[in-house]
């Protein structure tokens, strides 16, 4: 995940691969909560690793529910419809789906068996309606308590009931606002159905439908059979009582199929695919009819019960006016193909887009106007027109993961003609961590830019200047990848020397280095399949290094190899001629130094700090020895690229160091906030 201010996303221009899907964030939450409330234990198979749910699991574990992870699956044993413990304070983050339907079932099991709960959450939690729902919950009996605004969390719900709950009547409830509201009945009347039939009326018409759907289904599966009339009247029947089926397994998120599927409609050029796997056209998931809507719009998708598979059918896409009233999450996914159609898209029916996790009708507007497009709103409808000039936006998420996953969407302008091609900054990445917390991993690894466009950092310098570690600073704010190009001519200075290669022959060693098997996985570096990180960061490695990388076939030879780092979104380089010679066209070029005396210093205590003893003044010497090779070597000898920036950090720390450089960085992107 990226824990980032903001992520950069170069211009992009084609996408394929394949991509596995996390589970549905409406299913895990409805799985949990019902094999809570039931007696026995779940078995929870591709539940979503997401903030939502490890807010109702951690729900769960204060109201006494036994959970527990075993490998990929959860265990969860419930309660059996009997409250284990009585008096909790719940924290539910901004997770609508524990919310409501938690407030809903502690109200009628307090009402009916006492007890005592607070549930709060995040700020803007607070801010999100609930009112139609308790309004609701009251009509029975059941006590709840506004603890702030009216009509909004927190709630203190209460019991038991004086007089007990009144559940003769139907229980009425608005389904205008949030079908959400209609949900927690559903989910929480069982409980209290031993004795008559409960009905629930929905009065103003239901948005939001196909979740009501997925509701019933998951009540079907824990034994609740819902009577209906339409999307109007339901019955829980009487003697409904929840029994877990034993084992579940969640279904791949259909609302975050949309970002995949509208990739692939907008980037899966010439043969190119995108698979999506964990989800398709069986799906019980609503927004699975988003898949019709990017058809519309002249997306290719093939399918099966279980996965689909995209390409780029018409382009520009067509501009489509629709209803979006089933499909609220993955329209917003249409806004943005709105910026690459061929004339207005108009999405109709979204009013609820106000009260999500923002306010998405404004958010979406305002952040596709920052791109270029021009766009209008009304209290229930948006209409974006493509960009007649793209701009370098910083696309603002107002902590909303939809928000941010639409907005990597709208990197492809070069695919839409944008000249010159503009990149795109995603503030606040972090965010998506709330249904799919590895989204712009997955995303970065199916799409592809021209090398041009995917910015590089290069930071040249002599051994022992904190060009490593500066490096690896500076790839982390950003989310960029990092070369350590210095690794590479010390694998294979390793390489030769396991190999026999004598190092005085030239044609030997280029031959070696054209050969060379090695890999790089997260901080490990693998020759031949084995690990050589050890040997690799030697102080016999870094001269066995100095001297292969005076040959100047050597250096050619691993050339494609370094080039092959620079993938979207960007990277930071390493070196001694990364500025010069490897990437001449680097964004941003940064020559470090530091006093040989300092540098010393620096390596000795970093080998002493793991045990490796060292004398400073052969440190010193050895240092100064690889360096003049290195600035008198004919092939790629170090020196300052003339538009690099010195930086001499013999006084400055390492969080000092990275300050600056942020701060050149900055300068250098293009973004209107
Ligand atoms: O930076 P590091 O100490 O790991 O580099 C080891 C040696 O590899 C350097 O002394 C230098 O001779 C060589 N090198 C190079 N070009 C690079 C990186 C390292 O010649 N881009």
């Amino acid at each position: 995940m990226y824990a980032i201010p903001f992520l950069d996303l170069p211009p992009l221009h084609s996408a394929q691969g394949t991509v596995r899907l996390p589970g549905s964030k409406s299913i895990s939450n409805r799985v949990l909560l019902l094999a809570g409330l039931s007696a026995g234990t779940t078995i929870v198979h591709d539940l979503l690793d997401s903030d939502d749910t490890r807010v109702m699991l951690q729900a769960l574990r204060t109201l006494g529910c036994g959970v527990e992870q075993r490998g990929a699956q959860w265990h969860v044993t419930g309660l059996g419809g009997r409250l284990a413990v009585h008096e909790a304070q719940l924290f539910l983050g901004n997770a609508g789906t524990a919310m409501r339907p938690l407030a809903a079932a502690l109200a009628l099991l307090t009402a009916t068996q006492g007890g005592c709960f607070d549930l709060a959450g995040v700020s803007r939690m607070h801010e999100r309606p609930i009112g139609d729902l308790v309004d609701a919950l009251r009509q029975y009996g059941a006590q709840v308590e506004d603890l702030g605004q009216p009509g909004y969390p927190p709630l203190r719900v209460s019991g038991p009931a004086p007089g007990g709950l009144a559940l003769e009547r139907p229980i009425r409830v608005r389904g205008d606002v949030s079908s959400q509201f209609l949900t927690a009945l559903l989910l929480s009347l069982p409980l209290v159905a031993s004795e008559r039939d409960l009905v629930i009326e929905v009065e103003g018409e239901l948005i939001s439908k196909p979740y009501v759907e997925i509701t019933l289904n998951m009540l079907a599966r824990f034994g609740v059979a819902v009577r209906r009339e339409g999307y109007a009247r339901f019955t829980v029947p009487r003697g409904s009582r929840y029994a877990s089926p034993g084992e579940v397994h969640v279904e791949g998120d259909a609302s975050s199929a949309s970002y995949f599927v509208a990739l692939g409609a907008i980037a899966a050029t010439d043969g190119r695919r995108v698979r999506i796997e964990g989800v398709g056209l069986e799906s019980i998931q609503g927004d699975i009819a988003f898949v019709d809507a990017a058809r519309a719009m002249g997306a290719q998708v093939e399918g099966g019960p279980n996965w689909l598979e995209i390409s780029r059918g018409v382009w520009p896409l067509r501009a489509l006016e629709l209803d979006c009233n089933a499909i609220p999450d993955a329209a917003m996914t249409l806004a943005v193909m709105g910026l690459y159609a061929n004339g207005p898209t108009r999405l109709t029916h979204i009013a609820s887009w106000r009260v999500k996790e923002t306010d998405r009708l404004a958010a979406m507007a305002s952040e596709l106007r920052k791109v270029g497009a021009e766009v209008d709103e009304g209290p229930d409808w948006l209409e974006v027109r493509p960009p007649a000039a793209w701009r370098a936006a910083s696309w603002h998420t107002y902590d909303d993961h939809r928000m941010a996953m639409c907005g990597s969407l709208a990197a492809f302008n070069p695919a839409a003609g944008a000249a010159p091609p503009v990149p795109m900054r995603i503030e606040d990445p972090g965010c998506v961590a709330k249904t799919f917390p590895d989204y712009f991993e997955t995303f970065l690894g199916l799409v592809q830019a021209d090398a041009a466009d995917v910015p590089v950092i290069a930071v040249d310098g002599p051994s022992a200047s904190g060009k490593g570690t500066l490096a690896a600073r500076l790839a982390q704010a950003l989310g960029y990848a990092q070369l350590d190009s210095g690794a590479i001519y010390r694998a294979a200075g390793v390489a030769a020397e396991r190999a026999g290669v004598d190092l005085d022959d030239p044609r030997a060693l280029a031959q070696l280095a054209a050969s060379l098997d090695l890999r790089f996985e997260g901080e490990r570096i693998l020759l031949d399949g084995q690990d050589v990180t050890d040997a690799v960061r030697s102080e016999a490695a870094g001269l066995l290094a100095s001297r292969v990388s005076a040959v100047p076939a050597v250096r050619q030879a691993l050339h494609a190899l370094q080039l092959g780092f620079r993938r979207p979104p960007g990277l930071v380089a390493d070196g001694r001629d990364m500025g010069t010679v490897v990437f001449p066209d680097a964004r941003l070029k940064v020559f470090l130094t530091a006093s040989a005396e300092q540098r010393a210093l620096r390596r000795h205590k970093q080998l002493i700090s793991k045990g490796i003893p060292a004398r400073i003044e052969d440190l010193r010497a050895d240092l100064e020895l690889r360096d003049a090779r290195d600035r008198n070597r004919s092939a790629a000898p170090l020196q300052p690229a003339q538009d690099a920036l010195s930086l001499d950090n013999s006084g400055l720390g390492i969080d000092e160091s990275v300050e600056l450089v942020l701060g050149w960085w900055a300068q250098r992107t293009p973004y209107r906030a």
